[in-house]
């Protein structure tokens, strides 16, 4: 099996970590930006294409600010993300208002950045009139309940807590148009980590549907459709990466036939992907400091879930990397499990993985946690988040957010 590559070797670790001990998260810029630019080369062909990066899955400052210079905009569900876009320059239009269970105050913080107001119920309209008034602009999450070709890979959309159902859809958009809207946008997002092209050809076929018959029943013209995020990761070495430029072609191709011969053209096609966008660009960097053997053999780390919780939360794999020691082939090899320090047995970064054989004091680059790794951060059992650094083009390195320390997790006490 090839291994997965790093932009850094272990010396290269070694040294930094003189200036930052482990565990550390490094963002390699470079992968950053390809990513992105992937993103809108793949959709170059539709002129108002934009990809709005999902906050939540990197929200740091100097992250958004590199994808800012990409093009990319931002969608956000809470008040600190609205506020983090707004701090970077994203605002207006290249923010995207993708939240559920939404409080009052962030629909008004939203209303008044001037950010597309993404509505996930029928219900929300009033809501939001009473606490922020009707915006020009208003699109409505769409969730299409029971599809056959959906259920196999994903599960059912039936279950999932998101969107307005077909019916609503309708009723939603006839009640946006009487109380002013003038401006439409429709969304939906039933895919998650997905590696398989066809599947976004398969939404595209379906939205463009309901944006046809909704201006069939109403005359509305819908302005944008947006495919939400769930654009995949290849995060075992033999998977297949998602070929973005074959989504855009085949997305391409389904637009050609449905939407250009109609008026609906020229349909802005909007996404929200997080994954695709930043997982690559991350590592965490981590020390092997115990070794123990009872019933397995585990090998103990400065890292636990609280810095990366995917392994711990859904079994998701990420691949490890004993710096300097995978890169060479035919080392003696060993299956063990890579354990952190909470009280929870599920923190586990990995389990009966084969691994060249470890010793106390080797540094662990942990791969593909640059979505949804820092971020699903947590200080149970007192552990504190670690720092994140940013390699950048030149190949120099920035800290990019500190460490927090034991005054960070006092900060909202009184003693
Ligand atoms: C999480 C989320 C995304 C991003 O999903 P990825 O898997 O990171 O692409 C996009 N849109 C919404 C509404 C989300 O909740």
């Amino acid at each position: 099996m090839p291994e997965k590559t790093l932009p850094f070797d272990r010396e290269f670790i070694e040294n930094l970590t003189q200036k930052y001990p482990t565990p550390f998260y490094i963002y390699d810029e470079k992968t950053l930006r390809r990513c992105a630019r992937l993103f809108n080369e793949s959709f170059a062909w539709n002129a108002g294409f934009q990809e709005f990066f999902a906050v939540k899955a990197n929200p740091n400052p100097e992250i958004l600010k590199i994808l800012k210079s990409e093009k990319l905009g931002g969608d956000c569900s809470s008040l600190p993300e609205l506020l983090l876009c707004e701090r970077v320059g994203l605002r207006g239009e290249l923010t995207m208002f993708t939240s559920n269970n939404t409080p009052p105050l962030e629909f008004f913080k939203a209303k008044e950045l001037g950010a597309i107001i993404n509505l996930d119920d029928v219900t929300h309209l009033p809501f939001l009139e009473k606490c922020a008034g009707v915006p020009d602009l208003i699109s409505f999450r769409w969730n299409p309940g029971a599809l056959r070709e959906v259920e196999s890979v994903i599960g059912n959309p039936v279950d999932a807590k998101y969107g307005l159902t077909t019916e609503q859809i309708f009723e939603a958009f006839a009640l946006a148009q009487k109380k002013g809207a003038k401006r439409f946008g429709l969304h939906t997002m039933i895919a998650s980590n997905m590696l398989k092209e066809d599947f976004f050809e398969f939404t595209a076929k379906t939205i463009f549907d309901l944006a046809l018959e909704i201006e069939r029943r109403f005359g509305i013209k819908i302005e944008f459709v947006n495919l939400g995020g769930g654009f995949g990761v290849a995060y075992r070495p033999e998977e297949l990466p998602l070929n973005l430029r074959e989504v855009g072609e085949r997305i391409r191709g389904v637009y050609d036939k449905m939407i250009a011969p109609t008026d609906l053209a020229p349909l802005k096609i909007f996404t929200e992907s997080g994954r695709f966008i930043a997982a690559e660009a991350g590592t965490l960097i981590t020390r092997v400091i115990h070794e123990k053997k009872i019933y397995k053999h585990y090998f103990g780390v400065d890292a636990c879930m609280a810095n990366l919780m995917r392994p711990g939360m859904y079994g998701a794999y990420h691949h490890i990397t004993a710096l300097g020691k995978s890169e060479t082939p035919n080392l003696p090899k060993e299956k063990v499990d890579v354990v952190g320090s909470l009280c929870e047995n599920c923190d586990k970064f990995a389990v009966d993985r084969e691994l060249p054989k470890l010793e106390i004091g080797d540094l662990l680059a942990i791969h593909d946690a640059g979505a949804h790794g820092y971020a699903m951060g947590f200080q149970y059992n007192g552990k504190l988040r670690c720092a994140e650094l940013l390699l950048q083009e030149d190949r120099s390195v920035r800290m990019i957010r500190r460490a927090e320390n034991v005054d960070d997790y006092f900060a909202t006490l009184n003693f």
